[in-house]
């Protein structure tokens, strides 16, 4: 069934941690003009397009309607920005709508960023505008369809007012879908309050009960369930990372609050596709020592990591010392994790068996695409046609004949490389050329890269322009901070 007019909307967060949020309202918008809707998705929630499009439904996906019975709340959560700590951040901007059940019984958090100042928002105006939040719509799209984990943009809506930035810029609200808003930084964000005598010890035992049931129903019955609890997380954080770096993705600012519990990509702020597999790529304006490169993506979800443990020791063992160590053997196997799934990732984009596959093929590849500088994208097109049968152009280069040839003797499956190898990608001229067009007001350019990047790894005539790398004149890509 699809609903329309009050969709139903629970609180399973506010209710059963009251500590960590706040109720709240969303400010209302002057006058609130739809700019993107991931149509697919909201029939997956359960809701009707066509009723989104409507007034109505406009004022529900940026929650100046809120349905009967619904608690929106900001949420309360801490983090390591640049690895210093800030010891309450949340949802300065941002609300937790409530979490709507979908028609296959699973449980969505709707979130809506750019909603007004909240109790957290410090310094900040609450507000967010057109260019980020449509940004976050093309770049969640594109890693759905890649197969990454990632929250979802249900919509992006303007709100007619402008807001003060360097310059006057529209105002949006993004309506953001994902498994939930568990964060690393939600977990150090109540480890402080127990700490802190604000809130009571089971307050933790309760998070990580509910992180549980939510993301990881199977461990319920665990001897020690935060333990569990940080291996699970660990494991999901090293699938996510690796595939992240599989594709040349570039997240710019890994904050503990930017890790999700449930090991889905969350906040495409600065975040960017390099061409190539380069450890050293940098878009975010802001990361000035390049804490958040390419190359450092495991190493510092690894750090990361190691704050989740340190909020999770109360709950892991009440003798603090047995707390570390089993703690420090979970964050210890982390770059082990790591290497086996980039190499099942790897594996998988050659047309080989994940389980089985010849790591130095692996490693080999890497190694001469960095010297190389070979287009990610493109090489393993050209691949998928070399498994195919066809001659590829790279086959040609003397750099790759050797390992060409040792690849070939394993016999790719050129059907499966041809799921597994996307054709396109957020390019990053096209993006920001989408996004200048949509702020200055023409949204056909944006409409048009979303409808190419739901569907990455079909080949559409016509679209070939999506499928190169940028001009030589693009020049080097900086990103800034979605505020
Ligand atoms: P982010 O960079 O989006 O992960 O945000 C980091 C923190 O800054 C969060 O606590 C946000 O709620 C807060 N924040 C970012 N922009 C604003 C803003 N314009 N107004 C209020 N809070 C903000
Ligand atoms: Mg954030």
């Amino acid at each position: 069934m699809t609903v329309t007019a009050s969709a139903l909307l629970e609180h399973r967060f506010a209710d059963t941690l009251p500590e960590l949020s706040l109720d709240w309202q969303a400010v209302p918008a002057p006058s609130p003009s739809l700019l993107a809707l991931d149509e697919d998705l909201a029939r997956e929630l359960g809701l009707d397009p066509d009723w989104l499009r409507s007034p109505a439904g406009l004022r529900f996906l940026i929650g100046n309607d809120v349905p009967e019975g619904a608690r929106p709340v900001a949420q309360g959560y801490a983090g390591h920005q640049f690895g210093g700590y800030s010891p309450r951040l949340g949802d300065g901007r941002a609300l937790l709508l409530g979490e709507i059940v979908t028609p296959d019984g699973s449980l969505r958090d709707l979130h809506l960023k750019g909603s007004g100042r909240t109790p957290f928002s410090r310094g900040g105006d609450g507000w967010a505008t057109v260019g980020p939040m449509l940004r976050e719509q093309v770049m969640a799209t594109a890693m759905h369809a890649l197969g990454v984990p990632t929250t979802r943009s249900l919509a992006v809506t303007g709100t007619g007012a402008e807001v003060a930035r360097e310059t006057l810029l529209p105002g949006a609200v993004l309506t953001r879908v994902a498994s939930s808003h568990l964060r690393v930084g939600t977990f150090q964000y109540a480890a402080a309050l127990v700490a802190g005598g604000h809130a009571p010890a089971g307050l933790l035992d309760r998070l990580t009960e509910h992180a549980i049931d939510r993301h990881y129903p199977q461990l319920t019955d665990a001897d020690r369930p935060g333990l569990a609890l940080l291996t699970a997380v660990a494991q999901a954080q090293a699938r996510l990372v690796a595939h992240w770096m599989s594709l040349g993705f570039v997240h710019g600012v890994l904050n503990t609050d930017n890790v999700l519990i449930s090991g889905e990509t969350i906040d495409y702020g600065p975040c960017a596709f390099a061409d190539t597999f380069d450890p050293s790529a940098v878009f975010s304006s802001i990361d000035q020592g390049g804490r958040y490169a390419s190359g450092n993506q495991p190493r510092i979800t690894q750090w990361n990591l190691a704050r989740f443990a340190e909020a999770l020791l109360p709950v892991i063992d009440e003798n603090v010392d047995t707390a570390v160590e089993l703690a420090s053997e979970v964050i210890n196997d982390f770059p082990s994790h790591y290497d086996d799934a980039f190499a099942a990732r790897m594996a998988t984009r050659l047309g080989l068996d994940p389980e089985t596959a010849d790591r130095a093929l692996v490693k080999d590849l890497v190694e001469l695409m960095q010297t190389e500088q070979a287009d990610i994208t493109l090489l393993f097109q050209d691949l998928t046609r070399v498994a195919g049968g066809e001659v590829g152009t790279f086959a040609d280069r003397p750099a790759y004949a050797e390992w060409l040839a040792r690849w070939l003797t394993h016999h790719p499956d050129a059907q499966a490389m041809a799921t597994a190898n996307p054709v396109y990608i957020p390019r990053n001229h096209l993006v920001q050329a989408a996004l200048d067009a949509a702020v200055a007001g023409d949204l056909e350019p944006v409409n048009q890269l979303l409808d190419v990047l739901r569907e990455p790894f079909t080949v559409r005539a016509g679209f070939e322009d999506y499928a190169r790398p940028a001009p030589s004149d693009f020049g080097d890509y900086v990103t800034y901070c979605g505020t």
